[in-house]
């Protein structure tokens, strides 16, 4: 468990400013959610806190130490994408132990994670089946499994529910709800469903054009938007 702690941090692409001088403390514990209309840099922000992108500015902060030099393997988080490709010659178990063989952890070791990410998930009576006899939800935890064992101090989730249908995103959402309350991990999500965030935030980051609008609880910024734009954002869900 880590807080984060983002100072003044922007990234350009040439001469483009995609961020453009963010702030933001998140607790240690703390479920928080980016959302913004798409282009606004949730993605840039959340690549350059994993360290896949390179800060052009500013300090972050994990766990207390500065981590702008370290490679994304050394900062303690896990990422997971919307497009989460699994290994389809892989069984589930395979697919999730992969990353801790590549580390050389220690068999046994591997094998208590992957058996109590597969609990913590609902995925255990599915370990030794291949990713494609598996549905679209399943396949998806199996995602967040592999990001599970790795033990990391933040999870970062960029979209991770927009490739499903919409009956199965509702439902995920309180898998994710669950799932924090049981880890109690710093989790960052993006996402640009405003119900989504509603109910999954501890806070709700609102971002647009690099910049971030507001930061509240879902009903501060509901009941007490700053501006027009986070009222409009956030008061009329798709
Ligand atoms: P979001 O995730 O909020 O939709 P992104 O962070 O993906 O937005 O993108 C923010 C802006 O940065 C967009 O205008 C996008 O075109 C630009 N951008 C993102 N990645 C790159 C890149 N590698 N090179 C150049 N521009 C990029
Ligand atoms: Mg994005």
């Amino acid at each position: 468990m880590a807080d984060v702690r983002l100072t003044g941090v922007t990234k350009r692409f040439g001469t483009t400013e995609v961020l453009k001088g963010i702030d933001l403390e998140i607790a240690d514990g703390e479920f928080v959610v980016f959302v913004g209309p798409s282009g606004c840099g949730k993605s840039t922000l959340l690549r350059t806190i994993a360290g896949l992108e390179e800060a052009s500015g500013g300090d972050i902060a994990i766990d207390g130490r500065t981590v702008n030099d370290l490679s994304p393997s050394d900062r303690g988080i896990a990422m997971v994408f919307q497009s989460y490709a699994l290994y389809p010659h892989m069984s589930v178990y395979e697919n999730m132990a992969f990353g801790l063989k590549l580390a050389k952890a220690d068999k046994a070791e591997i094998d208590r994670r992957v058996r109590g990410a597969a609990e913590t998930l609902n995925i255990s009576d599915y370990l030794d089946r291949k990713p494609k006899a598996l549905s679209g939800g399943q396949r998806q935890r199996v995602a967040i499994g592999r990001a599970i064992v790795r033990e990391p101090k933040v999870f970062l989730f960029d979209e991770p529910l927009s490739n499903l249908d919409a009956a199965l995103r509702v439902r995920m959402r309180y898998e994710f709800a669950s799932l924090h309350e049981r880890l109690k991990t710093t989790m960052v999500y993006v996402t640009h469903d405003q119900v989504e965030a509603m109910t999954l935030a501890d806070r709700i980051v609102v971002l647009n054009g690099g910049v971030i609008e507001q930061v509240g609880a879902p009903m501060e910024l509901y009941e007490r938007p700053r501006n027009l734009f986070v009222a409009e954002f956030i008061g009329s869900p798709k």
